[in-house]
């Protein structure tokens, strides 16, 4: 059995445009829990307050997986790490430190002796709190082997019960890294203590390929994300790792405990919420894999679907648009349908949701399960305390710029500014750049129809970066124009949240 320790909510948020607040985490958790997923990563504990508080609120929401934190070897690190991972029924420390020699030169400032006294010290003391302790070695593919034989034998004896082995920089290639993990198998005296773990990054696009090559060497664990998102170009995908493994069980002759059913629910929640959309050629998940263009291949597929198909859209959950409910669906059916999407929500919720669906069901005549879906995420997305609009109203006409006036509550104040620009979007982000006062450049914009249909719901998704970082948000609407005003306002409120709750980053 090989355990899938997911780690979107820690390495992969810390991907540009892919910060996610407090409810949306525990939302992306309690779909990695449902998916199976063994180990959630949820944070870096002493990275922020916020950090802290959304590890600690998926250690109570989350029940049928570990929750683990990240922390560096450092006393007050390790206690924050725990102090937020206690309430989980299965808590995990997740500490690290670089062994390489260029990390030890330069970043650690180091001695190889020193390193090894601070690893050891530092598992030791997590012990005691904790008693699932997972030690990473820093970039563990650059480091000598020698080394690393030494530094995970005393990590073991000293407690670890998993020992991890990153690529932290993409480096390594898959034949190179299955020697690597067979010589550290052979090689360390007590290594069948522990799991060894791998943790692969996508920077040569063989993330996937040398996690997979980590199994064939002995390898327990694989550290993934949704998607593949990540420190630059990325983790190694939990869904490709996982349908490998499914696919190809007759060459690894491995398992793993996720429920590939729920694979794309997970990679479209994630892209929901971050409004990060996976490319439409990516494996597995992406919008075109499964879908069938040439003639020959259709003709073939009619025939046979194994001709073509080495694995069914069914088993990762691929379903056709239902439609499902409509304006004279009551609580009930709402309820109903959303627990067989496989979403529990409060009383509070469901009132909140309620009002949104019956204004949609006026609007559009077949409400899809996406269409629903795409409510509740806009809800998740909500920032406490930030702008909220009140009504807006725009006029263009050929020749003349547009003008959109846009009114908003902000903290019980009521602000209305006009804008003017090319067209009435323009106008419309011209008119919150005067509400807010926050000078920020438009990276992206784009809007996509969530379901079929010329009443369909728009998605707009909007990235704008200030002082060099990156911040993203969606809107959601018939209406384009007022999908794209929300869109502009829910990226405003993720800068404001993202600056209240400080910034992280530090990384394996
Ligand atoms: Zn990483």
């Amino acid at each position: 059995m090989i355990r899938i320790f997911d780690t979107t909510l820690r390495d992969g948020e810390q991907s540009p445009g892919c910060s996610m607040h407090l409810n949306e985490k525990i939302q992306m958790a309690k779909q990695l829990e449902r998916m199976g997923v063994d180990i959630i990563e949820a944070g870096f504990a002493i990275a922020s307050k916020g950090d802290f508080e959304s590890i600690s609120e998926v250690a109570k929401a989350v029940k049928d997986s570990t929750v683990a934190s990240l922390a560096r070897c450092l006393p007050k690190d390790i206690d924050a790490a725990y102090e937020a991972v206690r309430h989980a029924e299965s808590p995990m420390l997740h500490v690290f430190l670089a062994t390489s020699p260029i990390h030890m030169k330069y970043k650690l400032e180091m001695k190889e002796d020193e390193v090894y006294e601070r690893a050891v010290e530092s598992v030791r003391y997590a012990r005691k709190f904790c008693s699932n302790i997972e030690f990473s070695c820093e970039d563990a593919s650059r480091s000598e082997l020698p080394f690393l034989y030494r530094i995970i034998e005393g990590v073991i004896d000293a407690g670890a019960t998993t020992v991890n082995i990153p690529d932290t920089v993409g480096y390594t290639t898959p034949q190179e890294f299955e020697a690597f993990i067979r010589a550290i198998r052979e090689n360390t005296p007590n290594i069948d203590k522990a799991v060894i773990s791998v943790h692969c990054h996508n920077d040569l696009g063989m993330g996937v390929a040398n996690s997979l090559s980590a199994v064939l060497a002995g390898a327990g664990q694989i550290e993934c994300t949704v998607n593949g998102i990540g420190e630059r170009a990325g983790n190694a995908a939990l869904e490709e790792v996982v349908m490998a493994l499914q696919t190809r069980k007759d060459f690894y002759q491995k398992e793993t405990r996720i429920r590939s059913t729920e694979i794309m629910r997970s990679s479209h929640l994630l892209s929901s919420i971050t409004g990060v959309r996976v490319q439409p050629h990516k494996a597995i998940v992406g919008i075109n894999a499964f879908a069938h263009e040439s003639g020959i291949h259709q003709h073939g597929m009619l025939k046979e679907k194994s001709t073509y198909e080495i694995m069914t859209p069914e088993s990762v959950g691929l379903q056709k648009n239902m439609m499902v409910l409509g304006k004279h669906s009551g609580k009930h059916a709402l309820r109903d349908r959303l627990a067989d999407l496989g979403y529990e929500i409060d009383n509070a919720e469901l009132e909140a949701l309620f009002v949104k669906f019956k204004a949609l069901a006026d609007e559009k005549k077949t409400v899809y399960d996406k269409d629903i879906e795409a409510l509740l995420i806009g809800q998740y997305s909500q920032v406490e305390d930030g702008y909220e609009l009140v009504d807006y109203q725009t006029a263009t006409s050929e020749g003349k710029d547009a003008k959109t006036i846009i009114q908003v509550s902000y903290q019980d104040e009521r602000i209305e500014r006009v804008g003017t620009g090319k067209g009435p979007i323009d106008a419309a982000f011209d008119a919150m750049a005067q509400i807010t006062g926050e000078d920020v450049r438009l990276q992206d914009f784009s809007i996509h129809a969530v379901t079929q249909g010329k009443d369909a719901i728009g998605e707009t998704l909007v990235k704008i970066e200030k002082d060099g970082r990156m911040y993203s948000g969606k809107g959601m609407s018939t209406d384009i124009i007022k999908s794209s005003i929300l869109a502009y306002m829910n990226a405003i409120n993720h800068m404001e949240s993202r600056r209240k709750r400080g910034l992280n980053g530090n990384t394996v």
